[in-house]
């Protein structure tokens, strides 16, 4: 059989291997044996620290602690206190971020309170490729806020800032693309909203845990993201919510609950806001989900997201250069920008049979994923992933495309969730 991969790849991965300062975080994982996991991006893997989070949790502090542990557990504080450990990783001051529901009600309510600190505006402008979650979201924000509001809808490649006029009140982005993989310009594009008069919403989905985000930095004025991607917080694990510190004295937003009251245990039947971030809160966290996430979170403590970046930044690019030069490079089409500064963590290709091959491959130990129509996607998460797992999924990959392994696949269901 030729040769697919240059086999000098192979050795440099190696050496990579060998030289990775992040290569020491793989061992806090439980991944399976014999598979490459390049799908981080959608689930993040299991560390050893979740597992014994969430098993000490229900052992002990709902087993034997039981009601007392909203007290001896400090329960009541692990909003703030997972926000406070996500803050670092997304360039935020540790009061300035709070962990709490999923990414979508974050986002309605960020919204909300968005749109509120814009009276007279009445416009939000958003991608309309964006993620089908945010699109959703941010229309019925602006038909609750009032008659005249409305979401402006640019199409792939309209240019963002021409949009930007006294009308817009909101800006809200996807940092990172879910489909390429490419990542937009924060300082750039949250400067443009700000010279309009606009506030910018910005959803690290694709984001946190990947890339050296600066939010307080780039002067962001509200970020969500999610906490069962990069972060490892497991399925469905709750999201966070940052906020400028400018914007936490009189937020207003749409989902007040008994959590965002100032004296909730005075159970008073008037609305009075908590102070700061602890003011986007709703209700009762699901406290295994947010303990299983703060566990997964605490092997972040000494990791720098320079390293993080470099890594991901290598990754990619070794992932890119094997496919480009494997047998199988005249038939799969980068779909991520070339350059790898203008990406995420994420490297896409086009396939016409994406989905057949997806199968294949996972059938083969590599786990990626595919978004419809023709979207092959690979996450590089720096944590776990190592050089040796992208040069070899790039392999297979390679192989399986040359072979025409896919057909057959294609045929299989590989059920509701791609
Ligand atoms: C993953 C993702 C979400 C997830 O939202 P959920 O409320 O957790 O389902 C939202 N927005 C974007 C851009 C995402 O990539």
């Amino acid at each position: 059989m030729a040769a697919r991969i240059d086999a000098d790849l192979f050795s440099r991965a190696k050496a990579a291997d060998a030289a990775d300062p992040l290569g020491g975080y793989r061992a806090a994982f439980d991944l399976p044996v014999d598979t490459i996991y390049l799908d981080g991006n959608s689930l993040g893997p299991l560390t050893h620290a979740a597992r014994d989070g969430v098993s000490a949790t229900v052992d002990t502090e709902w087993g034997r602690g039981l009601v007392g542990s909203w007290n001896t557990a400090d329960w009541i504080g692990l909003a703030y206190r997972v926000g406070a450990m996500i803050a670092p990783l997304i360039g935020a001051a540790p009061e300035d971020v709070i962990c709490c529901d999923s990414t979508s009600v974050n986002l309605y309510k960020v919204l909300g309170a968005a749109l509120a600190k814009r009276p007279g505006r009445h416009r939000i402008v958003a991608e309309r490729d964006n993620f089908p979650t945010d699109l959703y979201i941010a229309d019925q924000a602006a038909r609750r806020a009032g008659p005249a509001h409305h979401v402006q809808w640019l199409a792939p490649g309209q240019m963002i800032e021409a949009a930007l006029d006294e009308d817009v009140a909101v800006l809200m982005l996807t940092h990172v693309d879910y489909r390429t993989g490419a990542m937009h310009d924060m300082a750039g594009l949250t400067r443009a909203a700000h010279a309009a008069g606009a506030l910018v919403v910005w959803d690290l989905a694709h984001s946190a845990g990947a890339i050296d985000l600066d939010v307080a930095g780039c002067n962001v004025d509200f970020a969500i993201g999610c906490g069962y991607k990069y972060l490892n917080g497991g399925p469905g694990a709750p999201a966070f919510i940052y906020a400028a510190p400018v914007h936490q004295a009189d937020i207003e937003q749409p989902l007040t609950g008994w959590f965002a009251h100032a004296a909730p245990f005075d159970f008073s039947p008037g609305f009075e806001s908590r102070a700061g971030i602890g003011a986007f809160l709703t209700g009762t966290p699901g406290i295994l989900g947010m303990r299983c996430l703060e566990a997964a979170l605490s092997i972040w403590r000494d990791v720098e997201l320079s390293d993080i970046r470099d890594k991901s930044l290598a990754l990619g690019a070794l992932f890119v250069e094997a496919v480009a030069t494997s047998d199988a490079a005249p038939m799969l089409a980068l779909a991520s920008p070339r350059e790898p500064s203008r990406r995420g963590s994420q490297v896409s290709f086009h396939h016409p049979a994406a989905h057949g091959v997806m199968q294949a491959l996972i059938a083969d130990g590599v786990i990626g994923d595919m978004r419809a129509p023709d979207i092959l996607r690979f996450g590089f998460a720096p944590l776990y992933t190592r050089y040796i797992d992208v040069v070899r999924a790039a392999d297979r990959l390679a192989a399986i495309v040359v072979d025409g392994r896919f057909e057959s696949a294609a045929a299989a269901d590989g059920g509701a969730v791609t």
